[in-house]
């Protein structure tokens, strides 16, 4: 029997609407390129994303169309996020920090028929413009006055504001298929050429649902959001569309995400909750450290994207009074996958016990499922100890990657992570490695996070990574690599006998190397490929 229910499509441009309905008087702040600060309300960012849309088809910008946008977090890309899907058109976010070359191949890849982007990152546009085959539109967001003068970008650089102040503020967003493409983002691969994942109208408002719910993100209008993670990584995680959803004020950073400019924003624009990569956190808590600060407003943050080490997670909580919320997923998983809100039996636990529960990687929220399983795809149990490659499967899970070889990464109906996981009686799932990141060592696998948690716990260490180093009899060992706070004495000994106890005995790091630095990637995370090959003929013999 068939329902009697309305059909309405889940479409991108319904949470515009429904924003600008709603929550109309709710603003929006972005420290812009340009060195101000810009505010605005939810009705006059609709008004803009619709001028946008019209602009957009001035410039034959046709429904299935790849757009591209080289920008940090502010009003304008959010503007873009909603006129571009909005108009059926799709979003591609590209990450200003990769290499030239990906960001050639994806331009190309993706077929973009316009870049937008910050002033800022011009000379990046240039080297870009010098290498494509087919031209391209470039749209400066800015106004005309701040417009760059570019002799290597000959074809003339559109403005922005031009843009808008010439477009009609009337446009009907179109309805179409919900399963239309909306946004793409590409998987920063170590190995081979990039991979684009294509997220739907569909899959993207199912994610937003789901992200806002209490028990993940936990997000409402009663909350300012500053996103830290930048809409070039997975959409931000989600938040400009939950914003959209919920009515939560948005403070955006722009370039600025140093421990002392996140401060002064957190403080001056009473931000309620925040989300990044736990190196972002890392520069500001040694800020607000160094400074002896303390947060105001800020009540709980979002850390994902890396493995966030227990000492994170204890020292925001009880020095500062932030919780946090410590969540897993993927570019391929739109990308919430696990949120580690506890359970209400988990609340009576000792901190210590908790805090272990928090440092796992979380539950499932509603839309994801997922598995372990073994190297022949058996199913693991969930006892806490069994480690397997984790499968997941849900609406918004990838399938197919864009344009991919014809058997995408679907195996059986489950998408393989290349995560390695244990998952718990209460459905917590902590990943032990990246698959390609785990220690084999003598047929047994050690986890590099493992080490990594421990090692951060010692006082004196300020960032740790842990690889795999060769050994003449155990094919690999770890090898712990460590930034030191200023100031610390500690020695290799000492920090090697800190494991004592609280790793089994031949999980324990062979040695550590003092760095002033550890190598991170585009999006923050510490750069292990790189780490391997520096240390490529580091021989342990011991
Ligand atoms: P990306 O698609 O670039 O965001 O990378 C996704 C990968 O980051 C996952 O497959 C994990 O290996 C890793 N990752 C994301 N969140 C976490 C987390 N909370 N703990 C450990 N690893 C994580």
């Amino acid at each position: 029997m068939k329902a009697l229910m309305m059909q309405q499509p889940l479409l991108v441009s319904s949470l515009l609407t429904h924003a600008e309905r709603h929550h109309g008087e709710q603003e929006i702040v972005s420290k812009r390129v340009e060195g101000d600060v810009h505010r605005y309300r939810f009705r006059d960012f609709a008004q803009r994303a619709r001028q946008m849309a019209n602009a957009l088809a001035e410039l034959g910008v046709l429904r299935g169309d790849r757009v591209g946008t080289l920008a940090w977090n502010g009003y304008r890309h959010m503007e873009l996020y909603y006129a571009v899907s909005g108009s059926g058109a799709v979003l591609h976010t590209l990450n200003p920090r990769l290499h030239l070359d990906q960001l050639v191949y994806m331009i190309e890849h993706a077929e973009d028929r316009v870049l937008f982007f910050d002033i800022d990152l011009l000379p990046i546009v240039e080297a870009i413009a010098a290498r494509l085959a087919s031209p391209i539109i470039f749209v400066a967001m800015t106004d005309r006055a701040h417009v760059p003068t570019s002799i290597a970008l000959t074809a003339a650089v559109l403005c922005y504001e031009d843009l808008i102040g010439t477009s009609d503020d009337h446009f009907e967003w179109p309805q179409f298929d919900e399963n239309a493409a909306s946004s793409l983002c590409y998987t920063s691969g170590t190995t081979g050429n990039p991979k684009g994942v294509l997220y739907s109208h569909r899959s993207t408002v199912l994610h937003t649902f789901a992200a806002a719910l209490p028990d993940a993100l936990n997000c409402s209008a009663w909350d300012t959001i500053l996103p830290v993670v930048p809409m070039f990584h997975v959409n931000a995680w989600g938040l400009p569309y939950v914003a959209c959803m919920i009515g939560a004020r948005l403070v955006f950073p722009g370039p600025w995400l140093k421990g002392d400019a996140l401060y002064e924003l957190i403080e001056a624009e009473r931000v309620t909750m925040s989300a990044g990569v736990p190196t972002v956190w890392q520069g500001l808590l040694a800020h607000v450290n160094d400074q002896q600060l303390s947060f105001s407003s800020m009540r709980r943050t979002v850390i994902g994207g890396a493995a966030c080490p227990p000492a994170m997670i204890a020292e925001l909580q009880e020095v500062h009074c932030v919780d946090v919320i410590h969540a897993w997923g993927m570019t391929e998983l739109s990308p919430l996958g696990t949120v580690g809100s506890l359970k209400p039996h988990q609340v009576s636990m000792s901190p210590e016990e908790r805090l272990a529960v928090q440092a796992r990687q979380g539950r499932a929220v509603f839309g994801v499922d997922m598995k372990i399983v073994d190297a022949d795809g058996e199913e693991m149990p969930w006892d806490g100890i069994t480690t397997g490659e984790l499968m997941v499967r849900g609406p918004w899970v990838i399938d197919m990657y864009f344009r991919g070889a014809e058997a995408g990464p679907n195996r059986d109906g489950w998408f393989p992570t290349g995560d390695i996981a244990r998952i718990d009686a209460d459905g917590f799932m902590q990943i032990t490695d990246r698959a390609k990141d785990v220690i084999k060592s003598g047929g047994e696998w050690i986890s590099s996070i493992e080490i990594e948690h421990v090692a951060s716990l010692h006082p004196e260490v300020a960032s740790a990574a842990c690889i795999a180093a060769r050994h003449h009899k155990w094919d690999e060992r770890p090898l712990l690599l460590v930034v030191k706070k200023p100031g610390s004495t500690a020695t290799a000994d000492e920090l090697l006998a800190f494991f004592d106890g609280k790793v089994a005995r031949w999980c324990k790091p062979d040695a550590v190397v003092f760095m002033d630095a550890i190598p991170l990637g585009a999006t923050g995370k510490v750069l292990k490929n790189k780490l391997r090959e520096q240390f490529r003929d580091y021989l342990l013999t011991a």
